[in-house]
């Protein structure tokens, strides 16, 4: 691996210009003497990298397609209006505003140009790199399934936090007007497909939200009735957590009232709910909470990859046969002690970038090589509602009121930004003291609401049959 530039190389300049797809970059500001990083994705991984590498005399340019850095263990408190999206995001400039050294250009990738090191990015053009880093992360897998993608909503991103917050608060409004029973039936019930710790987060939120939350606002309905079924193919829920914490989470959300089906594999999704193991669920809400695969980074530089897309890292986080690019994260895999490879969890791609940009640093500095990354596992976390949660420390296992403290605590502690710590702190204990749900109001409904509610219009009426 190529880590100390040239000096060609060093005196190319950072900055991009708008131009068409396929042009070269304009070199238009005065040559830096610095190498040029380039960062794309300002995730988990991404910015903590940035954060460990800024103080080395190096050019960054961190790239992402949002304009914000997204805490995603919270979203689905976003989803079912415990939460408003500005709570759990913090502007990336902002972030950076002190480094001068780090710009971030908001624009989705599309390319990357290995031989002329140059990164694409759409309706913008062409970034210039001597390190090229690879943060993107993952997305959902549909397994192939377009329909099933186009009739159910997932959680990965704030605009999927409120597509899915506008189809729960209108499902509800919607059956509170209508008068055939078994219309309102399908209105009420909520499928989520996949028992891993997103599905049974959201599933007790919801079924929280119904009972205690919305029991009271409605005339027509009950919303006490709302009927909330997790859809998972493995024998058990929180297949990565001890059995025994897996049994009480079980426990736990049914005694919320969540209707957990254990060993159904989804067959069908189609836009008046599911089939799984030979039922068919009538349901105007379906979310999917199943398999992830790996944004297509790996395709952008021609990388191995498994068969989920994940990019085949060396132990320093370095992509094989590519001079000057690495990879960390959700878009990667890489073997843990005993060939395991980590586990996709924000704790890794954190620590996967503090170590490239401290590592990246030495190199650059002339301070040596660093040895190869390893993990430390803390351990992991799944809330179950108001106060309960179940967590594994590997040395340390606590369920019920301790655990839920333990996963508020970490939570905040976690979360960017002294501001939405604050905020995020005074909504958990007034929803705590309350039962109530700061961010219950449904905007946007004229435009982008109508289409996150129109496919709910396509319920039929009708109960459980054969699929
Ligand atoms: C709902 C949910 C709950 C979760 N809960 C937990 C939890 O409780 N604990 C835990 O440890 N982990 C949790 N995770 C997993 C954790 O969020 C991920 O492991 C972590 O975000 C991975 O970090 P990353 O930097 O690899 O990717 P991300 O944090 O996903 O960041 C990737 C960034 O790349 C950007 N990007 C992607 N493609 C492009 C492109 N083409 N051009 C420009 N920018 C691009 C994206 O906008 C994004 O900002 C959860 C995930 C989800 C979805």
């Amino acid at each position: 691996m190529r880590l100390l530039l040239t000096p060609g190389t060093r005196r190319r300049a950072l900055h991009y210009h708008r131009m068409p797809r396929d042009s070269h970059p304009v070199h238009a500001q005065p040559p830096a003497d610095r190498p040029r990083v380039v960062v794309v994705g300002a995730g988990f991984g991404g910015i903590n990298l940035v954060k460990a590498l800024a103080r080395a005399p190096v050019d960054i340019t961190l790239i992402d397609r949002t304009n914000h850095n997204l805490f995603q263990p919270l979203l689905y408190q976003v989803a079912t209006a415990a939460l408003a999206p500005s709570d759990i995001a913090v502007p990336i400039r902002a972030i950076f505003s002190g480094r001068r050294n780090v710009s971030v250009l908001m624009g989705e990738v599309e390319a990357v140009d290995t031989t002329n090191r140059l990164v694409r990015v759409r309706d913008t053009g062409d970034v210039p790199y001597d390190f090229l880093i690879l943060a993107t992360g993952s997305v959902y897998s549909w397994f192939g399934h377009d329909t099933w993608r186009a009739h159910s909503l997932s959680l990965k991103t704030l605009d999927d936090a409120d597509a899915l917050r506008l189809r729960v608060l209108g499902a509800f409004e919607r059956a509170e007007s209508r008068t055939d029973p078994e219309e309102i039936r399908a209105l009420l019930t909520f499928v989520i497909v996949g028992g891993g710790p997103t599905g049974v987060e959201l599933a007790g939120a919801i079924a929280e939200l119904a009972r205690s939350t919305l029991a009271r606002d409605y005339r027509h309905i009950d919303p006490k009735s709302t009927r909330v079924v997790i859809c998972e193919a493995a024998p058990r829920l929180l297949a990565a957590f001890p059995e025994s914490l897996s049994a009480y989470s079980a426990g736990k959300l049914r005694a919320l009232g969540v209707e957990i089906r254990l060993g159904e594999a989804v067959q069908d999704v189609r836009s008046d709910g599911i089939s799984a193991s030979g039922h068919a669920i009538r349901a105007a809400n379906v979310f999917w909470c199943a398999g992830t695969e790996a944004t297509p980074a790996a395709n952008w530089i021609g990388a191995h990859a498994d068969r989920h897309g994940l990019i085949e890292v060396n132990p320093d986080c370095s992509v094989p046969g590519h001079d000057g690019v690495f990879a960390i994260g959700d878009v990667t895999t890489m073997q843990g002690p005993g060939g395991r490879p980590f586990p996709a969890l924000a704790a890794v791609a954190k620590q996967q970038g503090r170590y490239l940009g401290r590592a990246l640093r030495r190199r650059i500095e002339g301070r040596g090589e660093s040895g190869p990354f390893r993990y430390r596992d803390y351990g992991q976390l799944a809330v179950l509602g108001r106060s309960a949660a179940v967590a594994d420390l590997g040395w340390l296992r606590l369920k019920g009121v301790p655990g839920w403290m333990l996963w508020s605590a970490v939570h905040l502690v976690l979360l960017m930004g002294a501001r939405n710590k604050v905020l995020v702190y005074i909504n958990w204990v007034w929803a705590w003291l309350t039962y109530g749900s700061g961010a219950r109001l449904m905007t946007g409904v004229g435009g982008a609401g109508k289409a996150a509610t129109a496919a709910v219009e396509n319920t039929a009426a009708g109960d459980e049959k054969p699929a």
